[in-house]
């Protein structure tokens, strides 16, 4: 969010070119994606819902942080373009929230672990053997 937060103030702000252009610019599509991609990741939040009732599984799981770290990190690199050369910058967290996604799309489970857990789940085949 932040990193979505940060893109949309550049380019309404600071950004002169993308500001008289912004209803058609390429930045105005990455941002309806961007907040199209974080909402479809709120998925969370269901999540959340189901393991205060109990019902969540570790497969459901599994996908949803697979998901919405993944989505993070597009997130983050749509944001850094946004931005332009100032993206890579410690002016804007941009960066930052990458180095820390990188982190997390590896701990807790990394992305392909996941995939497989995902996919053990729907063909009842233990893909670990
Ligand atoms: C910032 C950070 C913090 C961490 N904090 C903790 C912590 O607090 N506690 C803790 O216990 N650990 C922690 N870890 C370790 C983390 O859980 C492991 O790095 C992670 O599980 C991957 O293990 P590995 O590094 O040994 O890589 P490997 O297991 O060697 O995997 C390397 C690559 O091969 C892939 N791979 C591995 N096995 C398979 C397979 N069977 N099929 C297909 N692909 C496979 C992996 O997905 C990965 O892409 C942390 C790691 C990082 C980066």
């Amino acid at each position: 969010m932040d990193c979505y937060d940060s893109a949309l103030r550049y380019s309404k702000e600071k950004n002169p070119i993308w500001k008289a252009i912004s209803r058609i610019s390429a930045s105005a599509k990455k941002l309806a994606e961007m907040i199209t991609e974080i909402t479809k990741a709120q998925l969370a939040w269901r999540l959340g819902v189901l393991r205060n009732e109990d019902r969540a599984t570790p497969a459901q799981i599994s996908m949803a942080k697979r998901n919405n770290v993944n989505m993070a990190l597009e997130i983050a690199r749509e944001a850094r373009q946004v931005h332009g050369g100032m993206g890579i910058t410690g002016e804007y967290p941009i960066m930052r929230h990458m180095m820390n996604l990188e982190s997390v799309i590896t701990y807790e489970g990394t992305h392909d672990i996941h995939l497989l857990i995902t996919g053990m789940d729907i063909t009842g085949e233990n893909a670990f053997k």
